[in-house]
């Protein structure tokens, strides 16, 4: 069993905790995406805000002055000072990127001879790519170098001697700019060699291209995802410039970022065109004539800064600077507490076996943890079924976001270690592209192949019990072993930069589960059995309960009433059974007789509205209901009486209740030249038809014995609004078109079911099944299809029960 080490004794991470309890049972893995903030900051912010007149620091000395300090503060969490380096002000580690490439100067003017090139590597952030456009503007060569050949250019190198501060004559200015630690999975590149690459040690690699190599080397550090855990000091690496986000640091305040700059190399920012508020010594508004501030950040800061948020550094300086025990430095505390935890999940990880004995973890990692100065706390990789096959990411996400565990899945901004970690080919990508996978979206897996990963990202306020929690996740749903938890040991860091080499870790305790493979669905010509509708269900209020009439009228949007009212929170934002489960005891009841809707709960009187909302004149407002595709929702506010009933029902204060207004329409996405389907705020389409033959099938092959639903209740689970019997199972994927007495429903695409199936519908209980099975049966989130009117030819619109449906493939 491995020793793996703990850096924060007990007491301290107690402390630590504490400042994070907002979390509840939330386990929060994503630090890489941005750190949360302690509560305490928050604490001393709004005291600091109350207390203190700030005002525009263009205007105000005593501001301007706590600006300053800020500068200062920051300067000396890197160990420099401003004799060295300038701080200016961005809105993120992306502004002070694009700031270097608009300004710099790559033609050398002392001798006019010719012009340097930009050089990136190709395992950047996008945000560090996408600089190639604005050097491909200023008519800049590009040119990319790839991880290898810049780990092998700093090899060879060593022999090279030539000091570049003497020989500052060569033709053109050269920008490379690389990260400090990727974002991908958390290899931290060498830091210590800015001299070599200064010293021209990449100039192999532009003869490669035919490139001019006489020129001047200057280093832009994306430091963004480096300094949320790791100590930079400015004293022993010089780069010329630095690029970082606070909230990587902080997690408050964002829209805040610095670019920090090499006194020496100030002079090569110099092709800075735009001037803004506070730029300018002098500016005429008749004559093209203006002249730029001489101190560099007053001359890069266009406009007034976000000083209250510049101002409040210094509280997440002083909140994180209290928080961590200071034996040591506090960055490098961080730092192997991060490291300690991500290199205990690797290792679990590692040993992950599935009962056949293959292996379950798929790595895209850069190092093994031997080393802290290669690796930071972040651990990348998918996960493998028993034959070999890949889980998506998207579906292992749901899996996350039902335990609890918020985790980045997909390729995180950074295209080019995700390309050569998954081995996509550029000609690959393009065509994935083309048939329809963009960056961000669900398609997880491509002809079985990963289109992206899973990323575990630690911070300082997370501990090895998270770690556990990811773990047993994974074992619990993805790979039937249980997990062996390694010991922990208290260590002290203190002189003690190199690892204590443990042995690995060895699994054992397996629990045997026999597979049931999915007989291949066979494939039916004629519709040679009996279909027949079973249940009609409407959810008045997306979210909520269903509302099961025995039959109704279908509209232009889909079933009358059906998901046209919405709970709203207080900031505007739509309420999901994702945040809130117990949403679906909330029990619709449709009166079309009285015109009203009642509201049932248990252990509430229930409550009555008007189903128009002009018979009770709500008031009228729109509304972003960016849950429903990002679009603009007319909508009634039903009142306060209903309103205080939901608050109090689901025990969140604030929130009303929202009915769709009739003459707004929202159009189905996608298929934009097809004849436009109209919707209600039903997500993905007008209805969705569930197949209780396949429910039963699914049932029958959930093998956990604490899930004990009867089949009506697995069935509520997914929340058709059309539930067929018939005696095949799985059939319904392959139908083009369902026609339900004379009504016909063009067949959309298949519902990829998303974690929702796993709230019991009657208690508002979550559980893992059926969603596990769904995913070992299926290999996808895919159940239910999804259907649009098409029209129909009898004369009324009413679909009944019992009806016989008639399907076509
Ligand atoms: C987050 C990140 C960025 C981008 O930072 P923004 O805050 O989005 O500007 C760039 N590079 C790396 C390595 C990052 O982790």
């Amino acid at each position: 069993m491995s020793i793996l080490s703990q850096i924060i004794d007990d007491a301290n991470m107690k402390n630590i905790t504490k400042e994070f309890s907002r979390l509840g049972d939330k386990c929060y893995l994503d630090n890489a995406g941005a750190a949360l903030y302690p509560e305490s900051l928050l604490r001393k912010i709004n005291e600091d805000l109350l207390n203190s007149v700030y005002m525009n620091p263009h205007s105000d000395k005593y501001t301007k002055d706590c600006v300053d300090q800020i500068r200062y503060l920051i300067l000396n969490h890197f160990n420099t000072d401003s004799s060295n380096y300038s701080v200016i002000f961005t809105s993120g580690a992306t502004q002070s990127m694009k700031l270097v490439l608009e300004a710099f100067q790559f033609h050398n003017e002392t001798n006019n001879k010719g012009c340097g090139s930009f050089v990136y590597l190709r395992d950047n952030h996008t945000s560090a790519i996408g600089l190639r456009e604005i050097a491909k503007m200023r008519d800049v060569d590009v040119l990319h170098v790839s991880k290898d050949e810049f780990l092998d250019s700093l090899i060879t190198s060593e022999q090279m001697e030539n000091n570049w501060e003497e020989q500052q004559n060569h033709s053109g200015n050269t920008l490379f700019v690389y990260p400090a630690q990727s974002n991908f999975n958390g290899f931290k590149y060498p830091i210590n060699c800015i001299d070599k690459i200064k010293n021209g040690c990449l100039n192999t690699q532009m003869k490669k291209h035919l490139c001019d190599v006489d020129c001047n080397w200057y280093i832009m550090l994306d430091v963004a995802s480096y300094v949320g855990t790791s100590k930079l000091d400015l004293s022993v690496t010089r780069p010329d410039f630095i690029c970082m986000s606070f909230y990587k640091i902080f997690g408050y305040p964002t829209g805040l970022g610095a670019l920090l700059v090499k006194n020496s190399s100030a002079n090569l920012l110099s092709q800075k065109k735009y001037f803004g508020g506070g730029t300018v010594d002098i500016v005429l508004s008749t004559e093209d004539f203006h002249i730029k501030r001489q101190t560099l950040h007053e001359r890069f800061e266009d406009g007034t800064i976000p000083f209250l948020s510049v101002i409040l550094l210094k509280h997440c300086f002083d909140t994180i600077y209290n928080l961590i025990p200071k034996s040591n430095n506090i960055m490098d505390v961080i730092s192997y507490h991060t490291f300690y935890l991500a290199k205990d999940l690797y290792e679990q990880l590692l040993h992950l076996k599935h009962v056949n004995g293959s292996k379950a973890i798929m790595f895209y990692m850069d190092s093994d943890f031997t080393d802290i100065h290669k690796q930071g706390g972040i651990v990348t990789f998918n996960i493998m079924r028993e034959d070999g096959s890949y889980i998506g990411y998207a579906e292992f996400q749901h899996m996350a976001e039902l335990f609890n565990i918020h985790i980045r899945t997909g390729c995180f901004c950074n295209a080019g270690t995700c390309q050569r970690h998954l081995k996509l080919s550029n000609k690959e990508l393009k065509e994935l592209y083309k048939s329809g996978h963009k960056c961000g979206d669900e398609i997880d897996l491509v002809k079985g192949q990963p289109t992206g990963a899973i990323r575990v990202s630690f911070g300082y306020y997370n501990t090895f019990e998270d770690v556990d929690k990811v773990v047993a996740m994974i074992t619990n749903c993805f790979v039937k072993t249980k997990p062996v938890t390694p010991k922990r040991q208290l260590i002290s860091i203190e002189g003690n930069l190199k690892l204590p080499t443990g042995k690995l870790l060895k699994t054992s305790n397996i629990n045997i589960m026999i597979d049931k493979t999915v007989d291949s669905v066979p494939r039916y010509d004629e519709q040679e059995f009996e279909i027949t509708l079973m249940e009609i269900a409407i959810f008045p209020i997306k979210s909520c309960g269903a509302f099961k009439p025995q039959s109704w009228k279908v509209g232009h949007k889909g079933f009358e009433y059906d998901r046209e009212w919405m709970i709203i929170r207080e900031n505007g934002v739509c309420l999901t059974q994702k945040q809130n489960t117990y949403m679906c005891m909330i029990l619709p009841d449709i009166n079309l007789e009285e015109k009203c809707m009642v509201l049932n709960f248990k252990g509430m009187t229930s409550i009555k509205i008007p189903l128009d909302p002009l018979a009770s004149k709500y008031t009228e407002l729109s509304l972003c209901q960016s849950k429903v595709c990002t679009d603009i929702v007319k909508g009634y506010d039903c009142g306060d009486d209903v309103a205080n009933w939901i608050s109090e029902a689901l025990g969140i204060s604030f929130l009303r209740l929202i009915k769709q207004s009739d003459d707004h329409e929202r159009v189905r996405k996608k298929n934009l030249d097809e004849k436009q389907t109209l919707l209600s705020l039903s997500n993905q389409a007008q209805f969705l038809l569930i197949n209780r033959a396949t429910v039963k099938w699914l049932q029958d092959r959930i093998s956990d014995p604490s899930f004990v639903d009867d089949l009506p209740s697995v069935t509520d689970r997914f929340r058709g609004n059309l539930v067929i019997d018939m005696k095949k199972e799985l059939v319904e994927s392959e139908w083009k078109l369902v026609i339900i007495d004379g009504h016909e429903f063009k067949v959309e695409n298949q519902c990829s079911r998303c974690q929702m199936v796993c709230i019991d519908q009657k208690t508002g209980e979550k559980t893992v099944e059926p969603l596990r099975t769904i995913s070992k049966e299926f290999g996808a989130l895919k159940f239910g299809i999804y259907l649009s009117f098409i029209g129909h030819k009898s004369k009324n619109c009413v679909l009944r029960t019992k009806s016989q449906v008639v399907v076509k493939m």
